[in-house]
């Protein structure tokens, strides 16, 4: 098995990689790692929480610290574009971890925050910039930043980068980067027609696919259950009262449905923190900070935490309701089983939503395993919306930092006999005894403090991979 040094990493990188736990490389960093170095333009796709971000933040910190100018003021030497302020905020920290041993400076920027700091943090200039597309923009109208010296530019999430609500912003970013530079883009989705798009942001790239788009994160383990809308927000309470939900995430589509839940498991006597576009983004950093240290178990959340966010020891994403989008459905369940951990997936799917879950499927190429609704949630099938009632057409933004893709319209047609049967005839497992499954090894709920997402999850890999 490669190790980094076989990469042609330098001494304070493999330091700092050793200081955060990492014994090996991961698929994505063996195989992107070294043709990053050599200052190739790459695509790189792999499985959620597989350690993208060190696969291009390693080669490109190395790159930047061989050739080592001060960056002119109000100037980056490399851009990071991230869809998310959380996750801009998250792959600085990664940056400033991986090259701790280097004179390298980063920063980061995102909206929602006073722009007064970020202005003083780009005055001299920072070698690596971590940014949001809408401030970004904010800080290259306003003068205090010129992206003319930049040499490399990454998107991360880049396939929800070149979709519609970024691809505006993406189009004036571009046009003010120098030419030649090096394009880097990575995720763990990547539609085809997005895909060609990608084509005209890169040159000579070398592709890395280490599992096909929209491979679900191994060990995840990912289930159904049949529920009607009206009876959700009771199992979700039903469900959480178990503690072995030791960490649990729980999407929902829109800003309001998440506030809804909080509300209703208050009233059922459950703890919980919301996060969405609606809150402030002290309220959304103080929810994430209180679920990623453990003082908050259950985190109610739209798709502004599916993509990236990477918080140890998720015992369980449960799809309160399922995302119009199936991409969004792979990013959920992503921030599970992370570092080659373990992780448990439990999907509601309402008769509304039964196309969703076809798409899902078709996207992921598997079924999600049915599990009986515990007593008391049994459906009554026949009273249930009569097959042939139009299905939703119409996507619901999801409450991310920006509106994405087109529509996706589902075909109007009937959920086929075969998905109805799926809830009563095929025998499942019991929903109790699904959900608590032994995590594997490594997948470790109760852990605290140490070095944050950098300290533990060498040891996984090592088991793991
Ligand atoms: P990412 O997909 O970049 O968000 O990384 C997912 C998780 O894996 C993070 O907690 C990283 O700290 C961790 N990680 C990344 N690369 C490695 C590695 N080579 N060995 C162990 N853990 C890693």
């Amino acid at each position: 098995m490669t190790d980094f040094s076989d990469l042609g990493l330098s001494q304070p990188i493999l330091a700092a990689l050793s200081a955060a736990g990492y014994s090996k490389p991961t698929p994505i960093q063996c195989q992107a790692i070294p043709p990053v170095l050599s200052g190739r333009d790459l695509c790189g796709i792999a499985q959620t929480g597989t350690g993208k971000t060190a696969a291009f933040a390693l080669p490109m910190l190395q790159r930047l610290a061989a050739n080592p100018r001060r960056p002119a003021p109000r100037t980056c030497r490399a851009l990071v574009l991230s869809p998310t302020r959380e996750l801009a905020s998250q792959i600085a920290d990664s940056f400033r971890a991986y090259g701790a041993g280097l004179p390298l400076s980063t920063a980061v920027v995102f909206g929602g925050v006073p722009i007064g700091r970020q202005r003083q943090q780009l005055a001299r200039g920072v070698d690596v910039l971590v940014a949001t597309p809408g401030r970004l923009l904010d800080l290259v109208d306003s003068q205090y930043l010129t992206l003319s010296s930049d040499q490399i530019l990454v998107l991360d999430e880049a396939d929800l980068m070149l979709d519609h609500g970024f691809i505006h912003a993406l189009k004036r970013i571009v046009k003010l980067l120098p030419r030649p530079r090096q394009t880097l883009l990575f995720s763990a989705t990547m539609p085809r027609p997005i895909e060609a798009l990608a084509q005209d942001y890169l040159d000579d790239p070398v592709k890395v696919v280490v599992a096909p788009s929209a491979t679900t994160a191994d060990r995840i383990d990912q289930g159904v259950v049949f529920v009607s809308s009206d009876r959700k927000r009771d199992l979700l309470a039903t469900l959480l009262r178990d503690p072995a939900f030791a960490r649990v995430l729980v999407f929902s589509r829109t800003k309001h449905g998440a506030d809804r839940v909080v509300r209703h498991l208050a009233v059922a006597g459950i703890e919980a923190d919301a996060i969405h576009g609606n809150k402030s983004q002290p309220q959304r950093e103080r929810a994430l900070a209180a679920f990623r240290d453990g003082h908050a178990r259950v985190l109610v959340a739209t798709d502004i935490a599916a993509r990236g966010i990477d918080v140890d020891g998720v015992s369980h994403v449960i799809n309160f309701e399922l995302p119009n989008v199936p991409e969004d459905y792979v990013h959920r369940i992503g921030r599970t089983a992370r570092a080659g951990a373990a992780g448990i997936a439990i999907a509601f799917c309402s008769d509304e939503e039964r196309l969703y879950l076809r798409d899902i499927e078709k996207l992921t190429r598997s079924s999600l395993r049915p599990i009986p609704a515990p007593a008391g949630f049994v459906r009554n099938v026949t009273a249930s919306r009569p097959v042939g009632a139009a299905p939703p057409t119409k996507r619901v933004q999801p409450a991310s930092a920006g509106p994405k893709s087109e529509p996706v319209r589902h075909p109007r047609q009937a959920p086929a006999d075969a998905d109805r049967r799926r809830e009563g005839v095929v025998p499942g497992e019991a929903l109790p005894a699904f959900l608590h499954r032994p995590p594997a090894s490594g997948n470790n709920p109760g852990r605290r403090g140490g070095l944050g997402r950098h300290d533990t999850a060498a040891a996984r890999y090592g088991g793991a991979r």
